[in-house]
């Protein structure tokens, strides 16, 4: 079938155009997108920074939401009407790799998800279907921000009630981990961004400070509120992993790196932070298990402990993408949308 997708071409070249979609292998799922988040890691792909990428030309995105089409062979996880998150943290289900999808004669690379088209092919283990009146605007950040910002709080730095948090960098899964720490009970949390829309945005899900990391310095400024037990790095600035790793408490403190730094920059790293006792954590997109923790995740939408709506405000269509990705990249929005009825 032939369908309108967004093709990056070479490095700041994305073509929208139509594609057609060859018939399903086993393990896969046509599924009609309804919205798609933008994210970090689409802004360093398309502005190469993420290195060499040998799967040019090639299409785009890794969360969304939409409605099962169709189903390969095999695929027993969702069925034809289901409203699905599409996600790229790997679920329960076939693992198929890669789509090539042809585009006027010319083949586009398609991993096991992409989402900035009105269809698309997915691996069956990208999926987590979802209630049939969950809205699927809200859905579509559950596919990244929303389990990455919330995982990285519940599933790898694990705070007790009553122990401080601090996040660097207030983007949509900067907020996310904000509102994380809230539900698990952290007080004080402290935002960091030198984006005041962001840092007012951040106090909207539940920071109790806030710090404009171009004015004041963040560390000395937070060592002043509390002696901090946590701190989440979601802005993919060397220089503020540096600075969370610092600001943690000697004897246990710990920071999770969640942001991708452009491809090739360093983090410095004073080793007398770690023979202080603190500890530096990674995270696989806040270690989820889809089919585990997204229903969670969706209740918490549902009953109204997570408001997505300050990530919700930016939405664009299919042909805005390169506008999209400049006002994320521009701090203008914090989580830009891609609305496939547009
Ligand atoms: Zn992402």
């Amino acid at each position: 079938m032939q369908t309108k997708a967004a093709i990056l071409v070479n490095f700041n070249q994305v073509v929208i155009d139509e594609i057609t979609l060859p018939p399903l292998k086993p393990g896969q799922v046509l599924v009609e997108i309804h919205y798609t988040g933008v994210c970090h890691t689409q802004l360093l792909e398309v502005r190469g920074k993420r290195g060499e990428d040998p799967f040019l030309p090639h299409c785009l995105g890794h969360e969304g939401s939409g409605i099962v089409l169709e189903v390969g062979a095999k695929v027993e996880k969702v069925k034809p009407g289901d409203r699905v998150i599409l996600s790229w943290i790997k679920g329960s289900g076939a693992n198929v790799l890669s789509s090539q999808f042809d585009w006027k004669g010319r083949t586009v690379n398609a991993g096991a998800i992409t989402t900035f088209s009105r269809h698309s092919i997915l691996s069956e283990n990208r999926l987590t279907p979802i209630a049939k009146d969950f809205p699927l605007k809200e859905a579509s950040l559950l596919g990244c921000a929303i389990p990455t910002g919330l995982g990285v709080v519940f599933n790898t730095a694990r705070p007790q009630a009553g122990q401080s948090m601090a996040v660097f960098g207030c983007g949509g899964i900067g907020l996310c981990a904000i509102r994380g720490a809230s539900i698990a009970g952290c007080v004080p949390i402290i935002a960091v961004d030198i984006n005041p829309a962001k840092l007012l945005a951040a106090k909207s899900m539940g920071a109790t400070h806030v710090i404009d990391a171009s004015k004041q310095d963040p560390v000395e400024e937070i060592q002043k509120i509390t002696t901090l037990d946590f701190s989440i790095e979601a802005s993919g600035s060397p220089k503020a992993m540096n600075q969370a790793l610092r600001s943690v408490r000697s004897q246990g403190g710990a920071s999770v790196v969640v942001g991708n730094a452009p491809y090739g920059q360093q983090m410095e790293l004073d080793p007398k932070e770690l023979n202080q006792g603190k500890r530096i954590l990674g995270t696989w997109g806040g270690d989820n298990v889809p089919d585990v923790h997204y229903p969670r995740y969706c209740n918490l939408i549902r009953y109204k402990q997570l408001d997505a709506s300050p990530m919700l405000g930016n939405c664009y269509s299919l042909d805005e993408v390169e506008r999209a990705l400049s006002d994320l990249e521009m701090g203008t929005a914090i989580r830009p949308i891609i609305d496939l009825s547009l």
